[in-house]
């Protein structure tokens, strides 16, 4: 290849990566760093290396991926996404060679540590995510890649394609898109919710399978190691908090998710049931919802304690975990010192690594307020929930409304202070 030819076949390389990896961003199943600070006085690095993002693996390490998507054409026409079909946006593919050798030279030089790699569906799924497959196969096969791979997999592909999908990625993801299937069908109307169920239901009971042939034939090749995680949109569509966590519970409870995301709606276009153009993305709700999950995952709370029909939203202002003790006061104010685990866990103010440290250390002594402290324990918020040794920081006379009033006062100074313009001299 001449010099000429070698210049324009980079360029081109680079315009796709340009075009699909800002279509990969609204693909929240691996989070976006989204900076993009720019190297401009010969400084040291800069952060716009086009689609990388960091996700995280299943032991908690942060991992920079190579973030893109195989193709934005789609013959598919769903509402939401902005590579739709109808969508009037400049398209792109990369030929598969091309994604294993950006993918391969980025590992090289160090920026990314694996591949999240998601598609629009050209001619239809199996054709699609045959080249998703290829990609990973020719990464682990040809070029002995061991990093991290991601793939999305493309509603209605066949069992056999799912099956070597998991060979080779460490993790897919099976979109479920909208929390119901009314939704589903309103804004996406040649999907369908089966298209999205059996192939989670298949991965997870070939990862039971192949989980189990390891335990008796050490050959047998690993299967998705990191799990299988869906995305919802969220604001999209009308359902309720309610709606989507109660999905969301039976997703991991059916299928053995590792995660769900929440992808809260970014308006892309004037819809008759959509939020219009100009609409604030639904930021907090999406947080509370993350919060919810959290609970759901690492504090034993089940869904219906959060969530049920008498209060079907999340209250946006405070944590659902500090909601869920405001009304449930009754069960407060509860002893530190002798307490279990669990019930500890339940209390505002106090995560996961707090709970624990606070049993291990009441084994050598009963604890008092500065000890909590010591531990790191929000006690702005715990003290109106607990009790322990030599002074009593219940303030059981207190009704919920005012905890919740005071805390929110407390919250917006906080918010205030940090806000507040600085005074000037002049
Ligand atoms: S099938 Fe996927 S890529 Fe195609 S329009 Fe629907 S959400 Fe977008």
């Amino acid at each position: 290849m001449d010099n000429k030819t070698q210049k324009t076949s980079e360029t081109r390389i680079f315009e796709k990566l340009s075009i699909l990896s800002d279509a990969a961003k609204y693909d929240v199943s691996c989070s976006s760093s989204g900076s993009k600070r720019k190297n401009e006085n010969k400084g040291l690095g800069d952060t716009t290396g086009m689609g990388i993002c960091h996700s995280y693996t299943e032991d908690g390490r942060c991992v920079s991926l190579l973030k893109i998507l195989l193709t934005n054409y789609c013959i598919f026409d769903c509402a939401y996404c902005v590579s739709r079909k109808s969508n009037d946006v400049k398209r792109a593919a990369f030929t598969i060679e091309e994604v294993v050798d950006l993918t391969m030279n980025f590992y090289k030089r160090n920026y990314i540590e694996g591949l999240f790699l998601s598609s629009g569906i050209f001619k239809d799924a199996d054709f699609t995510m045959e080249r998703l497959v290829t990609i990973a196969k020719k990464l682990r096969q040809e070029h002995k890649f061991n990093g991290y791979i991601h793939l999305k997999t493309i509603p209605g592909a066949s069992q056999e394609l799912m099956n070597e999908a998991g060979l080779y990625a460490d993790r897919l993801s099976v979109n479920i898109e909208m929390p119901t299937e009314s939704s589903l069908k309103l804004l996406a109307p040649e999907k369908n919710f089966k298209d999205v169920m059996e192939p989670m239901s298949y991965l997870s009971q070939s990862l039971v399978v192949y989980r189990e042939e390891k335990k008796h034939i050490k050959s047998t090749p690993s299967f998705m190691p990191a799990g299988q995680s869906t995305q919802m949109v969220i604001g999209a569509t009308p359902e309720t908090d309610k709606d989507i966590m109660y999905m969301a519970n039976s997703l991991y409870k059916s299928y053995n998710l590792k995660r769900v995301y929440y992808s809260g709606y970014i308006p892309i276009r004037e819809h008759e049931v959509m939020p219009g153009i100009g609409t604030p993305p639904p930021l907090i709700r999406e947080h509370r919802l993350y919060q919810t999950d959290w609970l759901m995952r690492f504090y034993g709370f089940s869904v219906n304690e959060i969530l049920d029909e008498k209060h079907p939203s999340l209250d946006v202002a405070i944590d659902p975990k500090l909601s869920w003790a405001l009304r449930n006061m009754h069960l407060f104010p509860l002893d530190i010192n002798t307490a279990d685990y669990a019930k500890i866990l339940r209390v505002p103010g106090i995560g996961v690594g707090s709970a624990n440290k606070i049993v291990a250390a009441r084994r050598f002594g009963k604890l008092d307020w500065s000890q909590l402290q010591k531990i790191g324990i929000s006690m702005n918020k715990a003290r109106y929930f607990i009790t322990c040794s030599f002074r009593d920081l219940s303030m059981i006379e207190i009704s919920a409304d005012k905890i919740r009033n005071k805390l929110l006062t407390a919250s917006q100074s906080k918010f205030k202070s940090a806000y507040s313009p600085q005074l000037t001299l002049f």
